[in-house]
């Protein structure tokens, strides 16, 4: 692999605008390092790319050499897949323009995009782009797993306000993915992962707004099962302005908690309201009863305050392990399950993410995009955050405990972005009967699998050989 590496060094070296970074030079160390702590990976060449002719060159160069490819955006994907030991990293952190039209509400994203400069660009504008909830995630990995956050149930999900896409393909062309043009590649790209060609443009649908209402508070551990059963019941019901998440953990040591609750079991409360305020007041007040008054408490935000409020709880590298699936119906039991295992939370910053989808996400049909199964409006994600190698065994081993709990109470299924690097074979779980659609396509554009590390879907001649 070392050598292979060089090799495309040397290929590249001459025609690259971008930098090529290698094992001992300069900036190379940084470059190499991801999101998630627990993956520590030493690539052979890191191809920081200018310009799309630089993708090109690098897709090229790459495959006929055949060295393991990771493509790279905002590093952030939890399973590790945006690096590799010895192969080559097609690092896409220098393309990041956002080019906005106000008029036509339409905005053109870089492949290497965080999501904070896509806000940045797009608020200039008060126009939003529906995306995650931490500024420094990639918009490339996210969009193109699906991409939930405040503004799912008001706007969809990320893939669903996705015009058209422009990526390299595993032959090193240009090719336009959207509604005329090759539209089952549009399709695939829609919740497909990287599976299909590096992305180097996004055209995305942007709409007015520019502040929300935020509530938050806290509910002690007695409040929980209370306030988790009227979330279930009430959401089904809840108008499209409401978003309303739900982080079961050990409160923390800090001021804004009250004496009382710190590093005990709490329901962490976070709701927007996107709509008028005043009609929104009931529905956070309702909630915020079943909060400690100490910790409750409402205001109006602006978009890129609530899009960054969460940004530092997730630091660049400690360690994170995480399983996700989703619910049908959250019953009483699984209820129970998730009050119990907070108890046992082995690190004060893991939480148990719970989220509901439904309002503009669930009006898609299942068979529109490749995202995964729009009917489970329960979305769960265990993820587990710490900092030290050596306890490593008991934060994972928590995980899977609990996980292996729940899972019989759970529809089949899980969000691709919130895998973690163990679970392969659960990609067929994430697309199900969309799985044989996702495979044609795969075969047509990427027939040898050169972009593999990702969810991957084998094409049809490599199906059942390992990679
Ligand atoms: C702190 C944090 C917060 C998160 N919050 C949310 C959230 O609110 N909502 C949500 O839906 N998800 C969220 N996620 C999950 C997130 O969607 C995935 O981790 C996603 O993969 C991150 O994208 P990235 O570009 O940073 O990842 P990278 O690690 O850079 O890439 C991940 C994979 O995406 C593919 N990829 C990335 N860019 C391109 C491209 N331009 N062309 C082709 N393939 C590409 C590659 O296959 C790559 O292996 C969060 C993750 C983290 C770590």
């Amino acid at each position: 692999m070392v050598e292979a590496s060089e090799e495309v060094y040397s290929s590249l070296r001459r025609r690259f605008k971008g930098n090529l970074l290698r094992p001992g030079q300069s900036g190379y160390e940084d470059a190499r390092a991801i999101w998630n702590g627990m993956v520590a990976r030493a690539p052979g060449l890191i191809a920081r790319c200018a310009d799309v002719s630089d993708v090109q060159n690098a897709v090229r160069a790459a495959s006929e050499i055949g060295i393991l490819t990771a493509v790279r955006c905002g590093g952030h994907s939890l399973a590790g897949l945006s690096t590799c030991d010895g192969g080559m990293v097609i690092d896409l952190s220098r393309m990041r323009q956002v080019m906005v039209d106000p008029d036509a509400r339409r905005a053109w994203i870089s492949g290497g995009c965080l999501l904070g400069s896509v806000d940045a660009a797009t608020q200039k504008a008060g126009l939003v782009f529906p995306s995650g909830v931490v500024s420094h995630t990639g918009a490339g990995g996210l969009i193109l797993g699906g991409g939930t956050g405040w503004l799912t149930r008001r706007f969809g999900l990320s893939c669903d306000n996705v015009e058209g896409f422009t990526l390299v393909t595993a032959d090193g062309s240009v090719v336009p993915a959207n509604s005329r043009e090759n539209p089952d590649l549009f399709w695939a790209l829609r919740g497909g992962g990287g599976n299909f060609g590096v992305v180097t443009e996004f055209e995305v649908r942007l709409h007015p707004l520019t502040a929300v209402v935020l509530a938050e508070g806290l509910a002690p551990e007695a409040e929980i099962r209370p306030l988790l059963e009227y979330w279930r019941d009430f959401m089904a019901e809840a108008p499209l302005d409401f978003k309303w998440n739900i982080n079961l953990r050990l409160a923390p040591h800090t001021n804004k908690v009250p004496i009382e609750l710190r590093g005990r079991p709490v329901a962490s409360n976070s709701l927007i309201w996107t709509g008028d305020p005043e009609a929104g007041r009931p529905y956070l007040e309702r909630v915020l009863s079943m909060c400690s008054p100490d910790s409750a408490n409402s205001k109006i935000v602006s978009f890129i305050n609530l899009q960054t409020m969460a940004d530092s709880e997730f630091p660049h590298g400690r360690r994170y392990y995480t399983k996700s699936g989703y619910f049908t119906y959250l019953d009483d039991s699984s209820i129970d399950r998730m009050v119990e295992a907070v108890t046992t939370i082995p690190s004060a910053e893991t939480q148990i993410e719970l989220a509901y989808l439904g309002g503009a996400t669930a009006r898609v049909a299942a068979q529109e995009t490749a995202f995964g199964d729009r009917s489970a409006l329960f979305i769960m994600n265990l993820l587990a955050n710490w900092s030290e190698a050596s306890a490593d065994a008991v934060n994972i081993s928590w995980i899977r405990g609990l996980f292996n709990k729940l899972r019989p109470a759970m529809k089949p299924g899980v969000y691709i972005n919130f895998m973690s690097g163990d679970e392969q074979d659960r990609v067929p779980e994430a697309y199900q009967e969309r799985w044989e659609r996702m495979v044609a396509v795969k075969s047509h554009y990427d027939p040898n699998n050169f972009f593999r590390l990702n969810q991957n879907v084998p094409p049809r001649k490599l199906a059942g050989k390992s990679s």
